[in-house]
């Protein structure tokens, strides 16, 4: 069955981005947040990011007022996810948090309505123990900025159904998306790859083998990176990266994930990237 109301949970990078797409795809969208002033910054990242694509010919005028028109706001998880055939959840990467968000939608939810996280590194698994209906409990991980990138990883957890696992791909189909199937392990297979590899480079910088221009540069030119392992870091924020090689580090027990002390120090004294002004590089911070 095509979900036709979906719940987002979470207004923030990833909640605004997902509700964005699906808006876009046709879907009546309710975003919900605990936080009344996140909710109102998240409809207009949308509204901006959609006035964006209109510039850029890639939509009309009236399809963009048709898209927005089908989202919905809310800051109450009762009231929001109800009468939602499916939902998404995009809120902070904790681990109590998600678990309690679980809990509820497990309580609440329609007995068929599919439960779908966006987490970047907590187990799908353990989320949906915290459920009454762990089939229907799955991982669905969008990539930043959620209207241009193209991956889902969906992830498999223990007890998650083939129909649940088959309803998501459909979904992302539906989005425009090419969704890739992996199992519930630490980071995925996204999040295993990449940080290692900005993990050795943030040692690479303490151990002072080359600067942080330098050390982008060799990955940029000499292995085709878009986009320096530092500067990427910067980019996605230097506490998320710490938090995942955590994850990997505790949920492998394998030593070769401990995190930098560079890194850890940089997180500690709140140089934590763009989003604080400051991390391998400054940037002019602006508002939202
Ligand atoms: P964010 O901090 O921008 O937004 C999180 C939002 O969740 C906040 O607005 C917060 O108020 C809200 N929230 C917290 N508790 C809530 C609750 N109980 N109910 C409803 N809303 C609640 O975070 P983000 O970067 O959008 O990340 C969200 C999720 O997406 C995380 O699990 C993260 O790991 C994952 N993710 C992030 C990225 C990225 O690049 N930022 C990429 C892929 C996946």
């Amino acid at each position: 069955m095509e979900p036709a109301n979906v719940a987002v949970i979470g207004a923030g990078t990833m909640g605004n981005g997902i509700a964005h797409v699906l808006a876009l795809s046709k879907f009546s969208v309710n975003i919900i947040d605990v936080r009344r002033d996140a909710v109102e910054r998240g409809m207009g990242y949308i509204r901006h990011n959609m006035d964006r694509q209109v510039n850029k010919g890639l939509l009309t005028e009236d399809q963009k007022n048709e898209a927005l028109g089908r989202i919905s706001q809310s800051t109450s998880l009762e009231g929001g996810v109800r009468d939602a055939d499916f939902v998404i959840e995009a809120a902070t990467e904790n681990i109590k948090v998600k678990k309690d968000v679980f809990h509820t939608l497990g309580e609440i939810c329609k007995p068929e309505t599919i439960l779908a996280s966006n987490t970047s590194s907590i187990s799908i698994t353990d989320l949906a123990s915290a459920t009454s209906k762990p089939d229907k409990v799955i991982g669905m991980h969008f990539f930043n900025p959620v209207p241009v990138m193209k991956l889902i990883e969906i992830v498999r957890g223990l007890a998650t159904s083939n129909e649940t696992y088959e309803s998501v791909r459909n979904l992302a189909y539906k989005l425009d998306k090419v969704p890739v199937e992996v199992q519930d392990y630490p980071g995925f297979v996204s999040n295993r790859i990449l940080m290692p590899m900005i993990n050795e480079a943030v040692f690479c910088a303490m151990e002072n083998v080359a600067t942080p221009e330098a050390i982008d540069t060799v990955m940029k030119l000499g292995m085709n990176h878009p986009m320096g392992p530092l500067a990427l870091a910067d980019l996605i924020g230097l506490d998320v990266c710490l938090d995942i090689m955590n994850v990997l580090f505790h949920g492998t027990g394998d030593s070769k994930y401990r995190p930098c002390p560079l890194l850890k120090k940089m997180v500690a004294a709140g140089y934590l990237g763009r989003k604080t002004g400051k991390g391998f590089y400054t940037y002019e911070m602006r508002n939202q």
